[in-house]
This record gives structure tokens, C-alpha cells and sequence, in this order.
């Protein structure tokens, strides 16, 4: 059995087919992900990135191959088990927020909680320790309109933490921000994350989020490749998970 959460992906092939064309996006792709690692998925505007994180979240399922997280094999779950198990043990984050725009920031981020039917006296905590962590604690009340875009994702990045989840999917999470407030949401999103010593995969095209990796995979011909770029353990200037500030991800 797997140990925690391992995301092994294994011999996957992915097509899509419209009209009478078939459009192969991953043949025979293997990859492992390690329990705490933080992988980022670079590649071209239609090379399958987002398809890669809909495979390992269950919500699109690999013409062949499979797909295991933990000691879950995917495929075998009914969908109605898929659903259950992405809400419960992943969390994400897109690139245009998805916060629901009739619901308060603190609203959005009760729905995790109750949808995984964690108990309701510790939702107010929770609610509380994420939005102190992304700093937007005295807007709790404010419905996401009310907000910059910088401020949604502060808010997506806690919706995505509330529940606990063991990993974190992040699709272009600063797709839609300047320059600067992404570099905002990238530290908080690391910092985030890895202190409460979680996975991420994050698809993205911003440079500066490479320092900060695992790892970075490049798509490219359906398949992952490393070649070009440096491990983060081979750089000098990068934080390792050990020396991550104290945690500012709320406890149980
Ligand atoms: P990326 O996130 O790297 O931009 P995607 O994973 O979204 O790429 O898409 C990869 C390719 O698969 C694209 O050519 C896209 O048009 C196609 N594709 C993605 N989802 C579907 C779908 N549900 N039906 C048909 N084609 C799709
Ligand atoms: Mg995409």
C-alpha cells in the first residue's frame, strides 16, 4: 500500500475527440509525485496542463492507465465516490478564483467544511485562522465583488486549505493579476501550503514560481520532461520545507 498521499500516475494515455478529429494529449505518461512535494507544470497554451490536474483530481478519468492517490485507485471508485474523495482530500485553486459571487467571503469558505459535514462548532475557528493567514480577516462579511482580484485568490487560497485537504491543485492561479500581486499570491500560496506540509501542483507560466519548486516539469509532446531546469535543491537561494516560518495554517 502507498504510503500518505503518493500520487502515482501510471501509463496514462488521454484523448479527446471532436467531430472526427481525435487529439492525443498524454501517451504512456508516468509520474510520481512525493507527499509534501511542490511540482509545477509548465508548457504551451494547450499542451494538457489542465488536463493533468483534472486526472489526478478525478474529475476527468485517463483512457488507460490509472491514476492512484494514496492507496486509492482512482478509476475504481464510482463517480459519486470520486466526488467525495477530490472534495475531502483536495483542494484548488483556478485561475479566475470561482468564489461564488452571492455568498460572503466567510460563506464561500463554510461551504468545504459543511459539504465535508466537519463539525460546526470548529467552522468559525477554521474560518478564522485561514483568513488571518491570508490577511483579509476583517472581511469576512464582504461578498467577493467587493474585492480586488488579489483578494479573491487570498480568499480562494483559504477556501482551498479550509477542509485540510492532503493536496492542493493550483491551475494558473496568477493568470489574471499583475506582476506584483501575483508574486503576493505565489508567497501565500507557498507559505500556506507548505506549512501545513501539503502537496501542490501548480500549472502556471510565471518565472517565479520555478525558485520555489520541487520541481518543475515541462509538457511537451505528451509527455513530462525536466530537461533545462534546475531541481530547487540544486539552487542556493531557496527555502527549504524545514525552514518555512512557524505555521500560520490553522490546527485542527
Ligand atoms: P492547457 O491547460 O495546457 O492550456 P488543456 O489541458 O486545457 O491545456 O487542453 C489540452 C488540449 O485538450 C487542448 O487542445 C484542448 O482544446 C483539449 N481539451 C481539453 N479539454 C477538452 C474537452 N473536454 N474536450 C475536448 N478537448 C479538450
Ligand atoms: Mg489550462
Amino acid at each position: 500500500m502507498a504510503k500518505g498521499f503518493t500520487i502515482e500516475l501510471s501509463d496514462i494515455g488521454k484523448s479527446y475527440s471532436q467531430a472526427s478529429r481525435t487529439q492525443c494529449i498524454f501517451n504512456q505518461l508516468n509520474l510520481s509525485i512525493a507527499e509534501g512535494e511542490l511540482l509545477v507544470l509548465l508548457g504551451r497554451s494547450g499542451s494538457g496542463k489542465s488536463t493533468l490536474l483534472n486526472l489526478i483530481a478525478g474529475i476527468d478519468l485517463p483512457d488507460h492507465g490509472r491514476v492512484t492517490i494514496g492507496s486509492t485507485k482512482l478509476a475504481l471508485l464510482s463517480e459519486k465516490e470520486r466526488t467525495l474523495f477530490r472534495r475531502r482530500h483536495i483542494g484548488f485553486v483556478f485561475q479566475s478564483y470561482n468564489l461564488i459571487p452571492t455568498l460572503t467571503v466567510r460563506e464561500n469558505l463554510l461551504l468545504p467544511l459543511q459539504l465535508n459535514r466537519i463539525d460546526s462548532s470548529l467552522h468559525d475557528r477554521k474560518i478564522r485562522s485561514l483568513l488571518r493567514n491570508v490577511g483579509l480577516e476583517e472581511r469576512e462579511k464582504d461578498f467577493p465583488d467587493q474585492l480586488s482580484g488579489g483578494q479573491q485568490q487570498r480568499v480562494a487560497i483559504a477556501r482551498a486549505l479550509v477542509h485540510e485537504p492532503e493536496i492542493v491543485l493550483a491551475d494558473e492561479p496568477t493568470g489574471n493579476l499583475d506582476l506584483d500581486t501575483g508574486r503576493e499570491v505565489l508567497d501565500l500560496l507557498d507559505q500556506c501550503v507548505r506549512a501545513a506540509g501539503k502537496t501542490l501542483i501548480m500549472a502556471t507560466h510565471s518565472q517565479e514560481v520555478m525558485g520555489r519548486a520541487d520541481r518543475v516539469l515541462t509538457i511537451r509532446d505528451q509527455r513530462l520532461s525536466a530537461d533545462g531546469i534546475r531541481h530547487r535543491s540544486e539552487a542556493n537561494d531557496v527555502v527549504t520545507a524545514g525552514a518555512v516560518s512557524p505555521p500560520v495554517y490553522g490546527g485542527k
